[in-house]
């Protein structure tokens, strides 16, 4: 196994692990350490500035056995499938697929989301009608809380970042993840505020965590909720 660091500097492990590593070399860190990133299945090893690479290469072997047992506790990657049971925005709808009824679209009285064309393209039009849906649905609600604080959203994109769940640009343009769809309402509510807050302060200050507090009451069960389970969001592909 060969472990490649960011600076271009490789690392040779003779045996063969298998399981990926990231790894990242930190000037800052004091010791190795060993974590799992849940959204990208990997391990990330970090090394601090001074450690050989004898050291650096003991501690993954040593520590094999807990990555490779953690890395088997993520969820499968899954695909949308036929009667699949979503939550968009915090109501849940079944798809059903629909070859005959034409557009993929939502029957919000009786909870299910037709999708039409053939099964083999399910996943990718249900993926298609969320960020549709997320662009529609972010949009007017980055505006109405923005209206409360007198801001004005320039511009609402809706991307697939594994870095950040949102950011709020200094030119007032919002992009939103459209995985928060999938995710409760109370978690997009909070999103919502914590990206608004930011046209107003341009950081994370305790000013802008004020904000955030005052625009939405469960801001902090929110941003709990997608420290905890926000690498379920990626489990489908
Ligand atoms: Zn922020």
């Amino acid at each position: 196994m060969k472990i490649t660091l960011l600076s271009g500097k490789t690392f040779e492990i003779n045996a063969d692990l298998g399981f990926d590593m990231k790894v990242v070399y930190s000037g800052r860190s004091r010791r190795l350490t060993l974590r799992i990133d849940k959204k990208d299945r990997v391990a990330v090893l970090t090394i601090p500035k001074y450690c050989s690479r004898k050291k650096a290469v003991s501690f993954v072997e040593s520590h094999q056995d807990w990555v490779r047992d953690n890395l088997s506790k993520i969820p499968e990657l899954r695909y949308f499938k036929n009667h699949d049971k979503i939550s968009l925005f915090g109501k849940e709808y079944t798809i059903e697929h629909s070859p005959i009824r034409g557009n993929t679209r939502l029957d919000k009285k009786n909870k299910i989301l037709y999708v039409s064309g053939g099964i083999e393209f399910m996943h990718r039009r249900v993926k298609d009608f969320i960020k549709k849906m997320a662009l529609e649905e972010f949009s007017k609600r980055s505006a109405e809380v923005a209206d409360k604080i007198g801001k004005t959203v320039h511009n609402v994109c809706i991307k697939d970042t594994k870095s950040r769940w949102a950011s709020c640009s200094t030119l007032n343009n919002i992009n939103y993840s459209w995985r928060l769809a999938l995710a409760p309402e109370f978690v997009i509510r909070y999103i919502v505020a914590h990206e608004v807050s930011h046209l107003k302060h341009q950081d994370h200050s305790a000013y802008f965590w004020a904000l955030v507090e005052f625009l939405e009451d469960d801001a902090a069960k929110g941003r709990e909720w997608l420290t905890e389970n926000g690498h379920l969001l990626y489990t489908y592909k």
